[in-house]
């Protein structure tokens, strides 16, 4: 049976019946590909070991009988990325990223340039040498801009004072403008995520040259939280869905926060 060789990040993983897995893999040659894995949960001779999230495979697939969903036929593992599934933060994080490609690809579309995005972020993550939080910036900048929702920061979308003509200090977050307003602009509302002109050039560095280059951009503690908070409200809006990873990533967080805060005391 002749099939389809490609690399492959896995994505998710579910149950299907008693014995399959359906398998959605981001391949370099197809884009999202769901795939149904069969007797992968009875068999450990047939995948052993190697369909878990995050590992990067050398996937062979074939066509299912009239039009069924592809069926992976081999699938040998490249790289386990075991250091992010031992580690919870990793795991939070690699989560959510996978999420925001799951929501936001359509099935059969290759996106080379995500795909590798993907793997540098996920080769990073488990060698464990840059913060976990400036990862997650570089993924989410970049991700916005290949999916074309690139923030604009340039300008207040309402009256197009440029950044450094802004007198504030701070601006606000206005995703559905797709970028920021001036604080003038942005009237007095409740809820308004501020964001300081600072934080916003060190979002733009990550955006520009290489990946190497750009994950090693010095980020300030203000700059790193208020980058997450802007971008985890950024991507949502604009992919059309709040990934539930997100929810699970916060809490993660919170927690490992005030457990530092509580050794600090
Ligand atoms: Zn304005």
């Amino acid at each position: 049976m002749a099939g389809s060789n490609t690399p492959a990040i896995l994505l998710r993983r579910i149950e299907f019946g008693d014995f399959d897995l359906i398998v959605t893999l981001f391949t370099l040659a197809q884009g999202k590909t769901s795939a149904i894995a069969k007797s992968a949960k009875k068999s450990v001779r047939r995948f052993p070991g190697v369909l878990e999230p995050f590992s990067q495979l050398e996937v062979v697939l074939t066509q299912g009988k009239r039009k069924g969903m592809p069926v992976l036929q081999e699938a040998s593992l490249e790289n386990p990325f075991f250091k992010i599934r031992e580690n919870i933060i990793k795991t939070a994080y690699a989560s959510y990223w996978s999420e925001i490609i799951y929501l936001w690809m359509a099935e059969g579309e290759p996106h080379e340039n995500l795909y590798r995005l993907t793997h540098h972020v996920l080769t990073e993550l488990n060698r464990g040498e840059i913060p976990v939080e400036v990862l997650s910036i570089l993924f989410q900048m970049r991700f916005l801009t290949i999916a074309g929702f690139r923030p604009n920061f340039e300008h207040c979308h309402a009256c197009k004072t440029r950044l450094d003509q802004i007198r504030h200090r701070s601006v606000i977050s206005d995703p559905s403008k797709g970028g920021i307003a001036c604080p003038s602009c942005a009237g007095i509302a409740g809820d308004q995520l501020r964001i300081s002109k600072g934080t916003l050039k060190q979002l733009a560095w990550t955006d520009n040259g290489d990946l190497e280059r750009a994950a090693r951009v010095r980020f300030t503690p203000l700059a790193i939280t208020e980058g997450l908070a802007f971008l985890e409200a950024f991507v949502p809006y604009h992919i059309g869905k709040t990934p539930k990873s997100l929810k699970v990533l916060r809490a993660v967080r919170n927690t490992i926060h005030a457990r530092k805060k509580r050794s600090h005391a």
